[in-house]
């Protein structure tokens, strides 16, 4: 595979798939159409079925780096029919699409990760920072929550915020179970009750969630779970902790109940079904918000440039920091360097921990004025 990538790309790297079309054939009536070959690395795939259907959507012509999640939301829907049919589960096992709804910062990435048991949403403590639909796939004997941590909602001011509340709307019609999260350490305000409102529309069976238990005494949580039914949704409310795991059982058991009955759509051990790209690029996000303040932070969006992979093995990434003016571009950058020395040692350090692998990054900062209006920019980057 390193060689075909060498000679055919010019890049010393090994992938999981190859494709070759073949130009120039006519498709004729009644005479079957040659694509081209699909080349697999088996021990590079996690996913056999996913790597040949990605395969044949390259020789189709679609192009996941430029097309901004179409080829990629195409391979999922075929990839879960695929399965359907050739890895029927036997009945009785339940699934579906869990739309996790809440104000900003209440704790749903949170508790994205802790059902899942693995990091696949960044938590951060600045509103707005889950800007895409992440999905998390957590699967017990016979059932599996997908579950969808939305951005939060409220009202579209640019092209990022508008294309954030379409996926709102999009993602409760694809869904099957729709969750509110409340913080209980925070009163009921005109937020919940918006999101609240965008869920009874939906009429999906609801579950309640109110989080921060562990901040909580007796009197507050009571409070809190009055507040919570005082917003008249169906379904049952869950007081829950999602740092520290309490009650988080109960809630995934209440929701697996309103699950229909449906195949797995992902292989059991899979957690997401994030491109792995986007997962690196949000963890080195993820440091970026940590160590900036207030407008900064949403000014800022990570581009994964190049993965490649030695033949030592080690990992070597680069990627952009975009930042929105010469001045913010100083601050990423840091007196000599120190900011983005840091986030990238920190950034380095959780990579390797979800890779398995030695990694070397490398960070650059560059200036786009207005990358938030630009659709071009935002299609690269998988902001749907
Ligand atoms: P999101 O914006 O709803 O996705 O919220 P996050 O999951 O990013 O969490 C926002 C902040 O709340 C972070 O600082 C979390 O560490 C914190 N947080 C989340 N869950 C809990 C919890 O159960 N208890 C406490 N004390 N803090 C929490
Ligand atoms: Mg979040």
């Amino acid at each position: 595979m390193r060689t075909l990538n060498r000679e055919w790309r010019g890049k010393d790297t090994v992938t999981d798939v190859l494709s070759f079309p073949i130009d120039g054939l006519d498709a004729r009536a009644g005479e079957a159409r040659e694509l081209g070959d699909v080349i697999i690395c088996p021990e590079h795939t996690g996913d056999l079925v996913e790597a040949v259907v990605h395969g044949v959507l390259h020789l189709c012509g679609y192009d996941h780096e430029r097309d901004g999640g179409e080829m990629l939301e195409l391979q999922q829907r075929i990839v879960a029919e695929l399965r359907a049919v050739v890895e029927p589960t036997g009945s009785g096992s339940k699934s579906g699409f869990v739309a996790l709804a809440g104000r900003p910062n209440v704790g749903k990435s949170t508790l994205v990760n802790q059902i899942v048991g693995e990091k696949v949403a960044i938590v951060s403590n600045r509103p707005q920072t889950t800007r895409r639909a992440i999905r998390g796939v957590a699967s017990g004997d016979d059932w599996q929550l997908v579950l969808v941590d939305l951005p939060g909602v409220q009202r579209p001011r640019d092209a990022l915020t508008a294309r954030m509340q379409r996926r709102v709307e999009r993602e409760l019609e694809q869904s099957d179970v729709a969750l509110l999260m409340l913080s209980g350490d925070q009163p009921v305000g005109p937020g919940d009750r918006f999101i609240a409102e965008t869920i009874k529309h939906g009429r999906l069976p609801t579950v309640t969630a109110v989080n921060k238990l562990d901040v909580l005494d007796r009197a507050r949580t009571l409070a809190a779970l009055e507040a919570a039914a005082a917003l008249d949704l169906p379904g049952e409310i869950y007081p829950i902790s999602a740092r520290t795991g309490a009650g988080v059982r109960e809630l995934t058991e209440a929701l697996t109940t309103l699950l229909p009955e449906a195949p797995f759509p992902y292989p059991a051990g899979q957690h997401t079904d994030l491109p792995e790209r986007v997962r690196l690029a949000e963890l080195i996000r993820e440091q970026v918000l940590r160590r900036t303040r207030q407008e900064l932070p949403h000014a800022v969006e990570v581009e994964i440039d190049e993965i490649a992979e030695r033949n030592d093995g080690l990992v070597v990434i680069e990627a952009n920091l975009w930042a929105e003016t010469e001045s913010q571009k100083g601050i990423l950058i840091g007196g000599r360097g120190r900011m983005v020395r840091e986030v990238g040692t920190a950034a380095r350090a959780e990579i390797e921990r979800l890779l398995g692998r030695d990694v070397h990054l490398d960070l650059s900062v560059k200036v786009r004025r207005r990358w938030r209006a630009d659709d071009g920019l935002l299609d690269r980057l998988g902001l749907e």
